[in-house]
């Protein structure tokens, strides 16, 4: 089942379930009482326990909505954090000459405000320093969750998700490197995990303006999403609506005004975003010259399907 926020032509954000590509069920009828500064889909699954796989009964009698007359918004607007992992496959820990991976470096935080929709626009802060995309498979937690052991984790995840890890380079801490505002495009939709099946049989790819960057297979994370949950809940309580994200593979790059970013799983959807500039200043702070080193080119990424298939 294919999870979906959004804003109505009214103005009024709701939650529902993708029934078919062109129409929606609105679920909002599911959470007992609206709650003031609260998202709908962490209402619903705050109500449901993180589960989202509705049967057809359930979605019967339920408004049914055109896709085409809403707004796609941010799959969870308002996460109580972001958890991400630093160096999660080894070819991006070769590319940026990295010495150390998760196992060594543990989770990071990015800001909750740096939450964007499918379709909204990275606005590049400053004019002086190098900006990368980062493409990445994410999960939403569905159930409060602390301290879950690896064999239990996947019962605190309600679905997966596409997630844009925006990261400026550079010497400053990673928690102000990649939480400027709109710096984690996430969606469009959540995919419950009966619909996504074997994670290891999914394949990334990021493409910026329509080339290749980052083709990668999800099996060939350190840490698989069982030993990053288990783990990242042994340091903090796991909230209805956070989001964790695995971490890129090998093929970030520079992104630029006017260009625009896709992330694409199997079977979990494609985020596309565009990128902006307007606005921005001279960086305050001086670590352009510290930190990793960021391969200088771009290295062209040949897909797996070639072009004659
Ligand atoms: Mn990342």
């Amino acid at each position: 089942m294919k999870i979906l926020s959004y804003r109505t032509a009214t103005g009024h954000d709701s939650v529902g379930a993708l029934v078919s590509d062109d129409t929606l069920v609105d679920l909002s009828s599911l959470i007992p009482a609206p709650a003031s500064g609260v998202s709908p889909i962490r209402l619903l699954l705050q109500a449901t326990e993180g589960r989202l796989q509705f049967q057809d009964t359930e979605l019967a009698g339920r408004e049914r909505i055109a896709l085409d007359t809403v707004t796609v918004a941010p799959l969870v607007a308002d996460p109580t954090k972001i958890i991400a992992a630093p160096v999660n496959y080894r070819d991006h820990q070769a590319e940026m000459m990295e010495d150390y991976h998760i196992d060594a470096l543990g989770v990071f935080l990015k800001a909750p405000s740096s939450v964007i929709g499918h379709g909204e626009t990275i606005r590049l802060p400053y004019t002086d320093r190098r900006f990368d995309q980062e493409g990445e498979l994410a999960l939403v937690i569905g159930r409060t969750t602390e301290n879950v052991s690896i064999d239990n984790a996947l019962a605190a995840v309600a679905g997966y998700t596409c997630l844009l890890d925006i990261t400026m380079r550079g010497g400053e801490d990673r928690s102000t490197r990649k939480s400027f505002d709109t710096f984690t495009p996430v969606g469009p939709y959540l995919v419950t995990p009966d619909e996504v099946g074997p994670l290891a049989s999914l394949q990334l790819r990021t493409h910026v303006n329509g080339t290749l960057r980052q083709d990668a297979d999800i099996a060939d994370l350190i840490w698989g999403v069982p030993e990053l949950v288990s783990y990242a809940s042994s340091v903090m309580t796991l909230h209805p609506g956070d989001i964790i994200t695995t971490g890129t593979p090998a093929g970030i790059g520079q992104i630029h005004d006017g260009d625009t970013v896709s992330v694409e799983i199997d079977r979990i959807g494609a985020l596309t975003v565009t990128v902006s500039a307007a606005g921005a200043v001279a960086c305050p702070t001086k670590g352009a010259v510290r930190g990793p080193k960021p391969p200088a080119e771009i290295t062209p990424v040949r897909s797996r399907v070639s072009p004659e298939s």
